[in-house]
């Protein structure tokens, strides 16, 4: 039996405490390699609002990951100790005092030499990741999974930050490596012909839904793995699947990806030099039978699954 017990998977999962996975809760970053951390802010959205449940849902919905890759024949807790280091202090009615908690937050970790998992909240929290990365890393290459291109210029007059601008400020502030950003998913219609140029005029390199149906997703893999050249940032926006998949998320668009092509992309990734990995927008109030967060939880055990494969 655990001596702590309040974790661990000597419980069955429907015991205990839901931190992810089961894990330790706790800011000790001593001898510890991936902390999974926790953004409940949905004050960045346009739409609807509902993903700073998302979190708490994600935690309980990964009580079922029973610990052994069989796909990518690894056993992420066996080769790196995680723990769960609760969730950043959020002001909903301030995204840039958020903003700055996040950054924070997450330097505390990366500074200790920790890798750094992140539960969203909306899109925005991206942003504020990115800084603390790129300050920890220097500038990244990322890819960006998702159904929306977020990389407009301002949802409403004058005000900069909202889960439609993040990797527009991450472009500007200098946070990506030229040439290393890369979009996959996008899909849906938007409100003009230049958003999609405005994008690769910041330097997106946009692969579409059509473009990962028509060449196909290991094509596209492909494509990620000639560009990038250092350290990645992997960040997933959950509505890049389509809304059969994840009903539970805040602007849902048709013809996206299945749950598999997800998993795919997540097991295409290995060999890249992953620092860091946000998953966003999942929204319980919206969601059915969890569908969302089972999703959400299985790419956050995949990219677990990535980390422990570059450490063995
Ligand atoms: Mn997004
Ligand atoms: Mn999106």
């Amino acid at each position: 039996m655990n001596e702590n017990l309040a974790y661990g998977f000597d419980l069955e999962p429907f015991m205990g405490i839901p931190t992810f996975m089961r894990l330790p809760a706790t800011r000790d970053l001593a001898g510890i390699d991936v902390a999974v951390l926790g953004i409940p802010f949905d004050s960045g959205v346009s739409y609807r609002s509902g993903t700073r449940f998302g979190p708490r849902k994600i935690r309980e919905a990964s009580l079922t990951l029973w610990g052994h890759n069989p796909t990518l024949k690894v056993t992420p807790l066996e080769v790196l100790k995680v723990i769960d280091y609760g969730d950043v202090s959020v002001i909903p009615t301030s995204i840039e005092h958020t903003m700055a908690a996040i950054t924070s937050t997450a330097s505390q970790v990366l500074d200790a030499g920790v890798r750094l998992i992140s539960l969203g909240g909306d899109h925005s929290i991206a942003l504020p990741l990115l800084r603390a990365h790129a300050s920890k890393h220097g500038p990244l290459g990322v890819i960006h999974v998702d159904a929306h291109l977020d990389t407009w210029e301002s949802e409403f007059d004058h005000v900069p930050f909202s889960h439609g601008t993040p990797f527009r400020h991450a472009l500007n502030e200098g946070l990506i490596r030229k040439g290393e950003y890369l979009q996959i998913g996008i899909r849906g219609p938007v409100s003009a012909e230049q958003d999609y140029a405005d994008a690769e005029r910041l330097g997106a390199r946009i692969i579409t839904m059509q473009e990962v149906i028509e060449r196909g997703l290991e094509q596209a893999l492909h494509e990620v793995h000639q560009r990038l050249s250092g350290l990645v940032y992997l960040s997933v926006d959950i509505d890049s699947a389509d809304p059969a998949f994840a009903p539970g998320t805040g602007t849902p668009e048709v013809g996206g990806l299945t749950s598999y092509q997800l998993l795919q992309i997540m097991r295409g990734l290995q060999g890249l030099d992953l620092v860091g990995f946000d998953l966003v927008e999942v929204s319980p109030p919206y969601d059915h039978g969890d569908i969302t967060a089972v999703l959400a939880s299985n790419l956050v055990f995949e990219f677990l699954s990535l980390l422990a494969l570059k450490r063995r």
